[in-house]
């Protein structure tokens, strides 16, 4: 029997990661036999606005072939208890096993809807119950979203995947990992574009490893399994390492900006997308924070590109009124401060605006620039005192610094949803199989009470 066992909401800041929890109930279930994988566990990332969210609102599913689902709900829900930070008031993980052949589309619309939006767990457990699926929440319950959004995400239209390696728990709490840069640099120049964002060339830093007290040591994102191993066998390692797993992934899809934005409501923490013209010339605040304001429909709204964007804000500086743009990002809440804005994961310029100088003529005497005496006056010059009736104002178009294309921020400063460029070209549907390697087991015997 086909099953699918989503977890979420094991961590807090101070530890802990679902990825890991996931791994080590891949290694329970194949090594008593309770279950074998069919497919790669799945890495979704949901919302990235959701305030609640630890880092970068990860949540999990494994599927498994097992004639016994209730044994595989026990053993998610042990994993859970074991490992997460539930009970110290952070975490509040849930797990939902399905047995359904055929997700229903309301499964799929409520995930889908999780990418963008906020859902309730209330949604979430009318679902599972219309469903007759298994679930167990701790603490608030809130992880159920997480849980059921992740089985709901079926990656049809585009995915990615990501190999996770862990560290050993002596070493869970040391924010450094010991990883050679230069053979980060040198992974990513062999590998790319099968892999992408491992390093960040104009800041030469390396974008593998998280910096936060969790068990994860790196992870490498790319295009299929076979070049995140190959990635991996290149990078230089100082630290023990607790086994590894391949994950497909919605990373790097861009999915969560499908939708379209309704300029007349930004409603906060949504994502998405929405074509505009640019109605003011753009400005940079205090902070470095570049914003310019557009409008659709006769509503006006206030893109924003922040600071460590970098480059991409010159970009946003460079716009001018008239120009048509499309802007995907998310929804910044409205406060006493500032009003709602978008905050940019891309720009794509459709249509340039002309860029008009307006200036005074010349003088036909000696050359310099006339002064206007005012409306229906003669230009006249300081220089020599020509007056001049016939001389007009000079229109001449400038250069635009900006081109019809698709811009983003760099590298360091997108989200995991953000799609790179490089994706842009085509989506990734190809079916791949479980290679060997996806999946190497804890070479330490884990604690017993195994909480950082
Ligand atoms: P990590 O990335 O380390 O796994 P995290 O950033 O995923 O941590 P969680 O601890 O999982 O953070 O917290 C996110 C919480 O928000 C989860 O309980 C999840 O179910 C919930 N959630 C996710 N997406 C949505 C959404 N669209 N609407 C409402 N709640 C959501």
């Amino acid at each position: 029997m086909r099953v699918e066992i989503g977890l979420d909401d094991t961590d807090s800041a101070d530890g802990m990661c679902t990825t890991y929890i996931a791994h080590r109930l891949v290694e329970r279930l194949l090594k008593t036999g309770a279950a074998e994988a069919s497919d790669y566990p799945r890495l979704i990332r949901l919302n990235p606005n959701i305030p609640w969210k630890t880092r970068g609102n990860g949540a999990v599913t494994i599927p498994v072939r097992t004639r016994d689902p209730n044994t595989a709900f026990q053993e998610a829900c042990r994993a859970v208890e074991e490992y997460s930070e539930a009970g110290r008031g952070a975490a509040d993980p849930g797990v939902v096993v399905s047995t359904l052949e055929q997700i229903p589309k309301d499964i799929k619309q409520f995930a889908e809807k999780a990418l963008s939006e906020v859902v309730t767990r209330r949604e979430a457990v009318r679902l599972m119950k219309k469903y007759n699926m298994q679930f167990r929440g701790w603490g608030t319950q809130r992880g159920l979203i997480g849980a059921l959004a992740a089985i709901g995400s079926r990656l049809e239209e585009d995915r990615t995947f990501e190999l996770l390696a862990f560290r050993s728990q002596e070493n869970w709490g040391v924010k450094k990992r010991k990883i050679d840069p230069i053979s980060v640099r040198e992974m990513s120049l062999k590998t790319h574009p099968r892999t992408f964002n491992s390093f960040d060339e104009e800041k030469e830093r390396v974008m593998i490893t998280p910096r936060g007290p969790d068990p994860v040591l790196l992870g490498i994102r790319g295009e299929d399994p076979e070049a995140l191993l190959e990635a991996y066998s290149i990078v230089k390692i100082g630290e023990a390492v607790d086994g590894h797993m391949i994950f497909k992934s919605n990373q790097g899809t861009g999915v969560h900006l499908k939708p379209e934005l309704n300029p007349a409501e930004l409603k906060a923490y949504r994502a998405g997308h929405l074509k505009c013209t640019v109605s003011k010339k753009p400005w940079i605040e205090r902070g470095g924070h570049a914003y310019f304001e557009a409008e659709n429909g006769g509503h006006t709204v206030t893109c924003a590109a922040y600071e460590p964007t970098g480059g991409f804000r010159k970009t946003v500086l460079n716009l001018i009124p008239g120009d048509t743009v499309e802007v995907g990002g998310s929804i910044r809440k409205k406060s006493r401060k500032h009003g709602a804005a978008i905050n940019l994961e891309y720009l794509r310029v459709l249509e340039l605006a002309k860029d008009i100088s307006i200036s005074n003529p010349l003088c036909r005497r000696c050359g310099r620039r006339m002064e206007s005496q005012g409306r229906g006056q003669p230009f006249r010059c300081s220089a020599c005192g020509f007056e001049d009736s016939s001389a007009e104002k000079i229109r001449a178009e400038q250069p635009r610094a900006v081109q019809k294309n698709l811009y983003l921020p760099p590298p360091r400063a997108q989200r995991h949803l953000t799609k790179p460029l490089q994706r842009y070209q085509a989506n990734n549907r190809k079916p791949m199989n479980l290679i060997d390697g996806w999946f190497k087991p804890t070479a330490i015997p884990p604690l017993k009470q195994a909480k950082t």
